[in-house]
Order: C-alpha cells, then sequence, then structure tokens
C-alpha cells in the first residue's frame, strides 16, 4: 500500500485540485476539482481534476465521490452513504437553543 503525500494545508474553500508535485503553491494545479478523496479514516482528504484522480489512484484511500457543494467546507462531514459531503443534523445547536429559551427549574 502506497501512502499518498497529504501535504501542507490549502484554502480548500475554491475547491481547487491539490495536485501539487513540489508542495508548493507555485505548482499547485488549482483546476477545478471534480473528485473528493478521503485518504484515510483519520478523514485526511483532498480535492483532485480529473486528470490528477487518474494518477491519485496509484495511493491508497478510503472513499472518493464528485464534489458537491459542502465538500471540503469548515464543519462539512463525510456521508459515505449517500457518496456526498454535507452537515449532519443539528441536534446539538438546537438542543443548546432548547436549553436557553426554557427555564429551567431549581431543585428544591
Ligand atoms: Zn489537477
Ligand atoms: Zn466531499
Amino acid at each position: 500500500m502506497i501512502t499518498p503525500p497529504l501535504g501542507r494545508e490549502m484554502d480548500t474553500s475554491r475547491q481547487p485540485c491539490g495536485y501539487s508535485p513540489g508542495d508548493t503553491d507555485a505548482d499547485t494545479c488549482m483546476r477545478p476539482a471534480t473528485w473528493h478523496i478521503a485518504w484515510d479514516v483519520a478523514m485526511e482528504n483532498g480535492l483532485a481534476c480529473d486528470e490528477h484522480m487518474a494518477s491519485a489512484k496509484k495511493f491508497a484511500y478510503v472513499d472518493r465521490h464528485p464534489v458537491g457543494a459542502d465538500c471540503s467546507m469548515p464543519g462539512s462531514a463525510w456521508f459515505f452513504e449517500e457518496q456526498r459531503c454535507g452537515y449532519p443534523d443539528e441536534a446539538p445547536v438546537l438542543q443548546l437553543a432548547e436549553a436557553l429559551t426554557v427555564p429551567t427549574k431549581e431543585p428544591k
């Protein structure tokens, strides 16, 4: 199994292909990515255009799916079964809102 070179942290908000042979800004592909790749179970992930997805296939990866609007966005989660990224249920936020609006009764 070949581990991919993960390289540096990139600004992925515009979803560029992160292929970067020398791991510098100057040689990064930066074309719009078409694939979102999960490299390992710790959810290290990367973005690749069609051309570089082809070369990324020589590395071991956990999962991949076509890039969507929520890919690589802060707080988004990887949904394996749905083959996309998105935001999990916002239950913790709702619970917090309830806790703030429902007055808690002091135990007597
Ligand atoms: Zn590329
Ligand atoms: Zn994704």
